[in-house]
């Protein structure tokens, strides 16, 4: 399958099957915004989900936090953003396409004309007015970034939890960039969602705890079911790095169009909160209680993004096989991460009494599993749909049930079924989803 081949057949599935939505469609689409549908949000969740068990709630080193998009705009003149969140753009003169210069080298890659404007500097912040006059002091800003919403609670969070260092705290919410050359279905968006962690530390252990979030970010993904080849840190190069960062690893995902960032792990040294400090006047060191000792903390930032660990997901657990002579599109999801846990299927839907009883298990295995019913088509063919989008197990419902009180378990990666007693399945799964 080509490479364009297959990251289409991933967004039309996605459209297909309600995963994801361009943003907008009757009006025409709005670019670069997608809508996640009803598979798609749960997915998404079970992303979020993922990542706060593993960061937060089973660390005890790390807190959580949910601040506003919009913030004070001395924030952004404090971390730069506002006179440097800029990326250089330039317009082809010969196909008049625009591009962000660092993306293309010297050449156009629509049409191979070398002949170009001169770079602009185009600033990626969109902006906003608050309240009812619109000038200079009502100008807000849509973050473009999670982590600010960390550096200028850093104070609120020590004195509230009496944490000591090291600590974190983890925020996930949506940012908003005026991408000049967004693209790659949801890879690049001017609406997106971050998963950041803003982690604080002597800077003596700043170089160790970096590896060790490196190496603990990498195997979220693997665990998540995210296949070993497709994985690769990139430790950034020193005329790489932004200007307050000693270092940064980026882990990278093989995608349909190439390696790619899902994630940068980055050493920002104390310089946030040296500027937060700067520009608000609140001193914002660290003071150790025992001790005694004060300074400006290092930071050690993870720095993800939940719509790009989605698609790498959705690409990762494609697959297409034959059987019986049909193709059978199958999405291996992980258990953790997969929208739909279970399916029940009733065999013969003008069944009172099937139907009844197929309800009847649903309604109750939906209290622990997110679980569907369905009835719409006939069995093969509800299989089929199921694979398609991941559901990990079918429960079907046919005569015999009726005198023996067992169903048909199907296991969605080996087809393999089993029978197994009604009563028994919700046991059965909590064995099988807690493996
Ligand atoms: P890139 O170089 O791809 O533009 P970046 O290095 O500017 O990304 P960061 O500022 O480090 O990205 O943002 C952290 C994470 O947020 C990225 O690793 C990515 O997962 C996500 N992210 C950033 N920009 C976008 C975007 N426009 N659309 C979707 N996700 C994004």
């Amino acid at each position: 399958m080509s490479h364009e081949n297959f990251m289409e057949k991933i967004v039309s599935l996605c459209k297909r099957r309600g995963f994801i939505f361009q943003s907008s469609e009757i009006y025409g689409g709005l670019g670069s915004v997608w809508d996640y549908g009803p598979l798609g949000v749960e997915l998404k969740r079970n992303v979020k989900d993922a990542w706060w068990k593993a960061v937060v709630h089973r660390r005890d080193d790390v807190v959580g936090l949910d601040a506003g998009i919009l913030m004070h705009p001395n924030t952004w003149r404090a971390s730069g953003h506002a006179e440097n969140f800029s990326d250089i753009l330039v317009d082809c003169r010969s196909c008049k396409k625009r591009f962000r210069k660092d993306h293309i080298g010297d050449t156009c890659p629509e049409c191979g004309s070398k002949d170009f404007t001169d770079g602009r500097a185009f600033n990626l912040m969109m902006q906003t007015h608050l309240g009812a006059v619109e000038d200079e002091n009502s100008l807000c800003y849509l973050r473009p970034e999670t982590a600010q919403g960390i550096f200028v609670n850093f104070a609120n969070v020590v004195d509230t939890t009496r944490k000591r260092l090291p600590f974190g705290i983890a925020q996930i919410g949506k940012s908003f960039r005026n991408e000049i050359t967004p693209g790659n279905f949801v890879f690049r968006t001017r609406e997106f969602e971050q998963m950041e962690i803003e982690y604080f530390t002597d800077p003596a252990d700043a170089e160790r705890i970096h590896s060790e979030w490196v190496q603990a970010r990498f195997q979220w993904y693997l665990d998540l079911g995210i296949r070993k080849e497709y994985l690769q840190l990139r430790p950034h190069g020193a005329d790489e790095l932004a200007h307050y960062a000693k270092a940064c690893t980026d882990i990278e995902y093989r995608f349909p169009f190439g390696w790619a960032e899902l994630e940068g792990v980055a050493n920002r040294t104390d310089f946030d909160l040296q500027q937060h400090s700067k520009f608000s006047g609140k001193d914002l060191q660290y003071q150790d209680n025992i001790s005694g000792k004060k300074f400006f903390p290092y930071i050690i930032e993870p720095s993800g993004g939940v719509d790009r660990a989605t698609l790498a997901f959705l690409t990762d657990a494609y697959h297409e096989e034959t059987v019986n002579d049909a193709t059978r599109v199958v999405l291996r999801l992980s258990k953790t991460l997969t929208p739909t846990k279970i399916a029940v299927l009733p065999l013969l839907k003008k069944n009172a009494e099937i139907v009844t009883m197929a309800k009847r298990i649903k309604a109750d295995l939906s209290k622990s599993f997110v679980t569907v019913y369905d009835d719409t088509a006939a069995i093969g063919k509800l299989y089929r749909r199921q694979d398609e989008v991941g559901t990990f197990f079918c429960v079907t419902v046919d005569v015999d049930s009726l005198s023996d009180q067992c169903v048909t378990v199907r296991h969605r990666d080996t087809m393999a079924q089993e029978r197994i007693q009604a009563d028994q399945l919700k046991e059965y799964f909590v064995q099988q989803f807690s493996t």
